[in-house]
């Protein structure tokens, strides 16, 4: 048992002891069994919100209506759902209302696809009515029940069946495919933002290469942004290798792919965050510039070592010759002065020596002395760089 699964076994045995029913649920159990990662581990409980609060000393109210308390213990935090069912989905969304059950196979029931539908208890057994088990045995993503039923419900869920294909490498049996065919349509009712959550799981999955043309080749993929008419240019996407390659990375290959000089307008109809976007257009400029030629010193001195390392990433992703980190960081250490050093002057002490105003001149001048310093035509320091500005480039900007 994994570390997260042991710390919260207390949790369970707690719960059991004040006379509830307590199983670990969703993804945590999956991946147990997949052997994957666990990221966090899902508590569900027969005790009622008020009752799970009434058994540890520390708890938060995170999504009491939904049945969720988050216990603290030993510092860490976890969530715990009372057995729910839900009812009155409206709209092809969440559900209106949501009933509390003492029964875990009706909180199995509303899952979405077997594979999630699998409880554990504190002894290791486990609960699994729809048989998950063997479905992930199969590699098989199976809605619970009908997929079209499901899928009505919360069509969310076809996102969902489409990023655990990228993420787990199994494949959706017949219905659920058909299901996505039927109603891929009612995706346009969901906020953009869970629809972006699930798109990025899919693009940071590690099988989305695998799975790239199927994800495309459904109509689901006509309601999201930017896909409709770029397949063709899209296609290309799963030829890069992509293991080790970060979210903003990987957006920053699909923009290559679409050709895409600015992102800004394709994330902001994914109604992405400004950081992604600020993230996505630095990277993709850099990129492009590389594609065109090596980096020049000045290049290595003024543009951020982690974007640099992004790059060269990308240049081996896509298949073009690249630098190490090795590579660069010998080129940096040959530099005359590096990214973060202090020149030996500032924009004040230029406007002292040429008497001027400040401006854009300023900054201009400020570059080519450290461009002048790169070359060695000039040391990093005071009385050497004074003498060049009045020298060479007052002469030079007042014969302009
Ligand atoms: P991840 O590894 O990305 O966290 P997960 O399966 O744990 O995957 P969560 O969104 O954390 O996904 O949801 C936890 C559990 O809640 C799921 O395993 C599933 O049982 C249930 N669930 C989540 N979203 C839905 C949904 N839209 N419809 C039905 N059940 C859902
Ligand atoms: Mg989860």
């Amino acid at each position: 048992l994994s570390e997260q699964f042991k710390q919260a076994l207390p949790i369970l045995k707690k719960i059991e002891e004040a006379g509830f029913q307590a199983y670990f649920v969703g993804g945590a159990v999956r991946d147990l069994i997949i052997g994957r990662e666990v990221n966090d581990v899902d508590i569900a409980t027969s005790a009622l919100p008020q009752e799970v609060k009434g058994i540890f000393p520390k708890t938060v109210d995170v999504g009491i209506e939904h049945g969720t308390i988050l216990v603290i213990h030993n510092g860490e935090g976890y969530e715990i759902t009372t057995f729910r069912t839900e009812k009155g989905y409206e709209d092809f969304r969440r559900p209106s209302e949501v009933s509390f059950v003492r029964n875990l196979e009706e909180d199995l029931q509303r899952r979405d696809f077997t594979i999630n539908a699998i409880a554990m208890n504190a002894n290791g057994e486990f609960v699994d009515p729809f048989n998950g088990l063997e479905d992930i045995e199969q590699k098989v993503i199976r809605t619970v029940g009908s997929a079209d039923e499901r899928f009505q419900e919360d069509a969310l869920r076809m996102m969902r069946a489409i990023r655990f294909q990228s993420q787990l490498g199994f494949t959706m049996d017949k219905t659920c495919r058909e299901g996505l065919e039927n109603n891929a349509a009612l995706l346009e009712h969901i906020a953009i933002e869970r629809k972006l959550q699930e798109f990025e799981k899919l693009l940071l999955g590690e099988y989305v290469s695998i799975y790239w043309a199927d994800f495309l080749s459904l109509k689901l993929s006509d309601y999201l942004p930017g896909i409709k008419r770029n397949r063709e240019l899209l296609k290309l996407f799963h030829t890069f290798r992509l293991s080790h390659l970060t979210i903003t990375e990987r957006w920053t290959l699909l923009f290559y792919c679409l050709k895409i000089d600015d992102p800004s307008t394709l994330l902001k109809q994914w109604k992405a965050s400004n950081k992604r976007i600020k993230d996505c257009r630095l990277l993709l400029q850099v990129f492009y510039q590389r594609l065109q030629r090596d980096w020049t010193d000045y290049d290595l001195y003024n543009v951020e070592l982690p974007t640099i390392l992004s790059i060269e990433k990308l240049m081996n992703s896509i298949g073009n010759s690249y630098f190490s980190k090795k590579d660069i960081e010998e080129r940096i250490d040959t530099l005359a002065i590096k990214n973060g050093d202090l020149l030996a002057v500032t924009g004040k002490d230029l406007q002292a020596w040429a008497n001027k105003k400040g401006g854009p001149w300023i900054k201009e001048c400020l570059e080519l002395i450290e461009k002048e310093i790169l070359s060695r035509n000039l040391p990093n320091e005071k009385d050497a760089i004074e003498k060049w500005v009045m020298n060479e480039w007052l002469h030079r900007s007042n014969n302009n």
